[in-house]
């Protein structure tokens, strides 16, 4: 058994406990949340940390398999700019110096925080790090094409994947893309997964080539002798919300540039959506920050994700948290920390083990410091740790 103590523990599903305490048992299920009676609950056999605890993070989306591309491809290129580059450096690097940026990946995610994760795979190149890690992943098996011809090998290889996967005792399913990247024909192949996570209106000329037949992702496909989805009309979420059904677990990630009534048509047609916001990932690529307060109205299920280090300076959910706290400031922090735990938890179908400090879960511990704990807000020098966690 171990007690943890410090300035405020955050439930998540209860309101943040000043000088609370927090006991686990040795394999890290809660067993009591309480508030200390006096001040600080320094006393025998009670660790105490200044700042607060929260339940360990849940990265709702990565791809581990990029982070050999840190720091490779410029900033504030559009997604018809990126989608390029990352086709063209990709491969730049020999299999071990991927594989070790991916251990490195693993291993900063779990320090800074991170308990679980879901994370976009092309291929095996990250499973035996994944199937090693602390972390918990759930590993979205991603296809795409515009080939009818190749959707029959795509989805074998999918397959074949998958079965790497479950040998490795890691938890996966397959997924479309995108819609602007995947044929209906491949979405029907893929519909019977149970877990989606398509990368949804990450920018406006996604909507553009859908609505209209026209823009820059329509020409770069043009210019790669692909033929471009045709023109539906309406805005491209209504291509995956066609295919997902209404029982699909669906993650849409990103959603930079979806309305209220995009919002409105999704939640009619699937009864289980998590909206997946990368802010850090939307700023370096689009400079452009998702509808945060139109979902919040809507009462949307959101959690956090930091898409790849091709697109962000880290996978950190305490970085996210900071950009959105020094944009949203008026939103509360415990509000956000909910996005960072539950919402992730939720989002990949682990909530019964993680995301709040509810007896019987095992969700693990992250310590931020350095906060104002007079305010109780994150401040740009706040950090996280992950203090606790047996999986
Ligand atoms: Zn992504």
């Amino acid at each position: 058994m171990r007690k943890i103590a410090a300035h405020y523990i955050f439930p998540i599903s209860a309101p943040p406990v000043r000088n609370g305490i927090l006991t686990l048992s040795d394999d890290g299920e809660v067993l009591d949340l309480s508030a200390s009676d006096s001040t600080l609950p320094e006393s025998e056999g009670v660790e105490f940390y200044s700042g607060a605890l929260v339940p360990g993070f849940v990265n709702a989306h990565c791809h581990l398999e990029l982070s050999h591309l840190k720091g490779v491809l410029p900033q504030r290129t559009g997604l018809a700019g990126f989608i390029p580059g990352l086709a063209a450096h990709r491969n730049d690097f020999t299999n071990e110096q991927a594989l070790r940026a991916v251990a490195l990946a693993d291993a900063q995610l779990y320090a800074s925080g991170t308990v679980a994760a879901g994370d976009i795979s092309n291929s095996g190149l990250t499973f035996e790090v994944k199937s090693r890690s602390p972390i918990f992943y759930h590993t979205f098996i991603e296809r795409f094409g515009l080939r009818r011809e190749e959707v029959a090998r795509s989805v074998q290889s999918a397959e074949a994947l998958a079965a790497e996967a479950a040998r490795l005792g890691l938890s996966a399913s397959a997924t479309p893309h995108a819609p602007y990247s995947t044929l209906p024909e491949l979405y029907a192949a893929l519909a019977q997964s149970s877990r989606w996570s398509v990368h949804n209106q990450e920018s406006s000329d996604e909507n553009l080539l859908f609505r209209e037949g026209r823009g820059a992702l329509r020409e770069l496909f043009l210019s790669m002798g692909l033929t471009p989805i045709p023109r539906t009309g309406k805005s491209s979420i209504y291509h995956t919300l066609q295919h997902a059904g209404e029982a699909k677990r669906l993650l849409l990630v990103h959603n930079t540039f979806t309305s209220a009534a995009d919002y409105d048509a999704a939640a009619v047609r699937c009864k289980n959506i998590s909206w997946v916001l990368c802010p850090a990932s939307n700023m370096y690529i689009e400079r452009t920050l998702p509808p945060l307060q139109m979902l919040r109205s809507k009462g949307a299920s959101i959690a956090l994700g930091s898409d790849s280090l091709a697109s962000n300076a880290s996978l950190n959910l305490t970085d996210e948290l900071k950009l959105l706290a020094a944009h949203f400031p008026d939103i509360p922090p415990d509000e956000m920390l909910r996005w960072a735990t539950l919402g992730g938890a939720t989002a990949l179908g682990v909530e019964h083990i993680f995301g709040t400090f509810e007896k019987g879960k095992r969700p693990g511990v992250t310590l931020l410091s350095r906060l104002d704990l007079d305010k109780l807000k994150l401040t740009p020098e706040t950090k996280s740790q992950s203090l606790y966690f047996r999986a």
